[in-house]
């Protein structure tokens, strides 16, 4: 029998950012009161939230009372310290709890995609001075050293485009556990954000082409136009993943398309991610929605697009010249405006995006870029 949470329970978040955001809006429009929990005050999350707990994640006591308070939990973020959904799963359900060792480290990650077959750009584990010289020997320049563990958004990696810049790299990522993978030249990056269900149910929404700028997303364009073998290769993986890692929840796939055409995977992310914003206007279901009702036993829910579009995010950066035009943002119809609540527009910092619809991709895509462009009108 598969247990269902009922509209009317609450849902505890663990972290506090714009994705628990969006998943606390996509709950309590279903019914469901939220509870947060992270070291921070007057979050993103937390002003959705029925109640935001402000305490560190190494307080078990904190952690302990919180958990009793709530009937399942979920991450909003995958660093999340393990201690403290430990503690949280001594109380009540932690919903993909098992999947963030394995993700939370890049060098786990890496090592467990090659044991699953699945293709990923070379890399070695790297340890000392001597193991980068000589894996470098081996990869070859240019290549990237990205530490093992909490990295997100390009952090903590450093491209080292000859092999005399060895000791530079380790010392910029900080002489900790470290990958050196291979430089990818690649065509293009795309990913497919996927959810299981309790009962092993499975559902995706389709393979998204994503554009970086210094390493952090861009703009993201649902329906990539790539060959229908590798779009299906694309999901096939995703599909095995989920399974593998037995997921309850949302996983996101990243992938490298090479200019000869193969699929790599890049990285993994438990959760809603996002190249999956779009979702939350242009799907019959959003990411977030999927991710509630994993967490609480509800079938999913049907992720069609529902017309093309496209979404381009909001960086701090916007606010270089002082307060954003919304008017003139919002100043065409078919544009959706998301902004996270964050007081303070630092550059780099994700403050929100926006979702623009069009008749087809392209033109979804022009007009998510004009509206971002409005903004700065004076
Ligand atoms: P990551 O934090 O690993 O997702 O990296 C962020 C971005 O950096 C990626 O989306 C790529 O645009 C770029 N990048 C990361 N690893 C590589 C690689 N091995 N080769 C080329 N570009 C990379």
């Amino acid at each position: 029998m598969n247990r269902v949470i009922a509209p009317g329970a609450v849902l505890g978040v663990l972290g506090s950012g714009q994705l628990g955001r969006m998943f606390a809006i996509a709950a309590r429009r279903m019914g469901y009161r939220v509870h947060t929990f992270s070291p921070e005050q007057a979050t993103p999350t937390g002003q959705i939230a029925d109640k935001e707990v402000v305490a560190a994640y190494e307080d078990l006591d904190a952690v302990a009372a919180f958990a009793k308070d709530v009937d399942v939990i979920t991450f909003e973020f995958e660093n999340v310290p393990a201690v403290a959904s430990e503690c949280a799963a001594q109380f009540v359900p932690v919903a993909g709890g098992e999947v963030l060792h394995t993700t939370q480290n890049r060098l786990r990650e890496k090592t467990f995609l090659r044991f699953k077959g699945i293709p990923t750009a070379p890399f070695e584990a790297i340890r000392s001075l001597a193991e980068l010289r000589a894996a470098l020997a081996r990869i070859g320049a240019p290549a990237v050293l990205k530490t093992a563990g909490f990295g997100y958004d390009g952090k903590g990696q450093a491209v080292i485009k000859h092999v005399d810049d060895a000791l530079a790299a380790w010392q910029a990522i900080g002489e900790v556990e470290a990958v050196l993978e291979g430089f990818i030249d690649f065509e293009g990056e795309v990913s497919v954000v996927a959810a299981r269900g309790l009962n092993g149910d499975f559902a995706h929404f389709g393979v998204v082409e994503n554009i970086h700028r210094n390493h952090i997303l861009d703009l993201s364009i649902p329906d990539a136009q790539l060959p229908a073998s590798l779009l299906q290769e694309a999901e096939d993986i995703a599909r095995t993943l989920l399974e593998a890692l037995d997921v309850i929840g949302v996983l996101c796939v990243e992938f490298f398309v090479t200019r000869d055409g193969r699929l790599l995977v890049n990285e993994l992310a438990p959760r809603p991610h996002n190249s999956g914003h779009f979702t939350f206007d242009a799907c019959v279901s959003s990411q977030f929605e999927q991710q509630v009702r994993a967490a609480c036993g509800l079938p999913l829910g049907g992720t069609d697009l529902l017309r093309p579009a496209a979404m381009v995010n909001l960086l701090g950066d916007v606010w270089e010249q002082g307060e954003p035009n919304w008017a003139a943002a919002c100043a065409e119809p078919a544009v959706k405006l998301h902004l996270y609540g964050k007081a303070e527009p630092r550059p780099g910092r994700k403050m929100g995006h926006l979702t623009a619809f069009g008749a087809d991709r392209d033109e979804a895509a022009k007009k998510a870029l004009a509206a971002r462009e409005a903004l700065l009108k004076r």
